[in-house]
């Protein structure tokens, strides 16, 4: 008889979790397990802004999937996924392969939502994915090359547009790495300008007033401008329309105002609420069985009114049991509900200091910085134990990552 074929779509934290966990979980020939991913690398994107300034050498973001996963469980295919038939319980990739699947978990993600805004799909970047923030950087290198033959000052003015943590992360990390890219191309670090625009009254607003003070703070001590209470109106190659006639002449705006479910699963004829695939307590598709979806492109219902953010927290905390669900469908045993416990978040704001609350403490400064560091480093040791850990911070390859995959 067959094996049950189990087939992942997207490597990314929900994903690749849930992968690691059925390679625990799956008895030796108990089923065969397919991950699907468009890139050979699983990028850690709650550290894509490092990427997108410098601060971080590409294989410390882009982890090879291969070295990740046990090859002997699991096959690895590099593909991108153009369509899931869900009568023939089939998956296209755009390469013209067709995967069949007995049990299929979709975890493909986020999309940014740029809310119509007119000129920021197409001339704003994105800190959406590896090679979104790998743009961001090369842009912002050729601007320091371009600003030295024709001195034209918007080259050297970086804008952040949204004050959440993803913004308030890119702001930290601009500022600590442009000094670094000025000395490299012999341009005064005075001259360059970093713009933070935020609709709402302050940078996370969300957040208790303590730590809206103290980001605010770090940011300013760091020449950060802040344009709070002021909506952006359209963005164009060389300027930023902001709200009250205010004009922002830039090259470069970056995009951080928020992100909706990948949009290409709405083509797949599955259930779609708010632009996700909404799932039932065990995390299976609404009135599906043997389909699955956690992370960003799914909509978990915490209540009536509202539901799970898309947080790296929550694909993490879904992966597990979204693996044992599934093991136990396959075994005709009853599934685990779904239950979420938000341990808190911390934002860097560059290396030496973050902002955040874990539980009932707010944590700010260097103290703020090391838990961040080992947020990061326990996902690392989920991953791949200690040795990977180890491996990240002082054996990682300096060769840079080639980028095969649209996106
Ligand atoms: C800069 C930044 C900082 C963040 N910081 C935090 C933080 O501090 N804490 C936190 O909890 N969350 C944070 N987040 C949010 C967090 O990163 C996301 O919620 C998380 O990545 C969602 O995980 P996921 O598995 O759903 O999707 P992803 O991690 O986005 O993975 C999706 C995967 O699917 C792949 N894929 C997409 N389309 C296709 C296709 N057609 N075919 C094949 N593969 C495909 C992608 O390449 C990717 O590997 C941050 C996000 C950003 C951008």
């Amino acid at each position: 008889m067959d094996k049950p074929k189990i087939v992942i779509l997207g490597a990314g934290y929900g994903g690749l979790i849930t992968n690691k966990t059925l390679e625990k979980l799956l008895k030796s020939g108990e089923a065969d397990v397919t991950l699907i991913n468009k890139h050979e690398y699983h990028y850690l994107t709650t550290q894509l802004h490092k990427t997108g300034v410098g601060t971080a050498t590409d294989r410390q973001i882009a982890l090879s999937i291969p070295e990740l996963i046990n090859v002997n469980k699991t096959r690895f295919l590099k593909a991108a996924v153009s369509t899931v038939d869900i009568d023939n319980q089939e998956v296209h990739l755009e390469d013209g392969e067709m995967v069949k699947y007995d049990y299929l978990l979709i975890a493909l993600g986020f999309e940014v939502e740029t809310f119509g805004i007119p000129g920021i799909k197409e001339h704003a970047f994105e800190i959406r994915s590896f090679r979104s923030s790998k743009a961001i950087y090369h842009h912002i290198k050729k601007q320091f090359t371009l600003y030295k033959e024709d001195q034209n000052p918007s080259r050297l003015t970086f804008v952040v547009a949204g004050g959440g943590f993803t913004g308030i992360e890119m702001l930290g990390e601009l500022a600590d790495g442009l000094p670094k890219l000025c000395k490299e191309h012999d341009i005064p670090f005075e001259k360059v300008r970093i713009v933070a625009i935020e609709a709402s009254p302050s940078v996370i607003p969300f957040f208790p007033k303590q730590c809206i003070e103290y980001t605010t703070e770090v940011l300013e001590k760091r020449h950060i401008e802040l344009i709070t209470s002021t909506k952006i109106l359209e963005c164009t190659p060389e300027k930023v329309v902001l709200e009250n006639n205010i004009n922002v002449p830039t090259q470069t705006l970056i995009w951080s105002c928020g992100v909706k479910g990948n949009t290409i699963v709405q083509k797949w004829g599955l259930p779609i609420e708010k632009g996700k695939i909404p799932v039932d307590s065990y995390l299976r598709v609404k009135n599906m069985k043997n389909v699955f979806s956690i992370g960003d492109c799914s909509l978990f219902m915490k209540d009536e009114q509202s539901s799970l953010p898309p947080t790296a927290q929550v694909a993490l905390q879904q992966a597990p049991i979204c693996a044992k669900n599934i093991v136990d469908s396959l075994r005709g045993e009853s599934l685990m509900t779904f239950e979420y416990h938000h341990k808190g978040s911390v934002a860097s704001l560059g290396l030496m200091a973050a902002v955040g609350k874990v539980g009932d403490f707010r944590l700010s400064g260097l103290f703020g910085a090391f838990m961040k560091q080992v947020i990061e480093a326990r996902y690392l040791f989920n991953l791949g134990g200690p040795a990977l850990i180890i491996k990240q911070h002082v054996g990682v390859s300096r060769e840079p990552v080639k980028m095969t995959a649209k996106q």
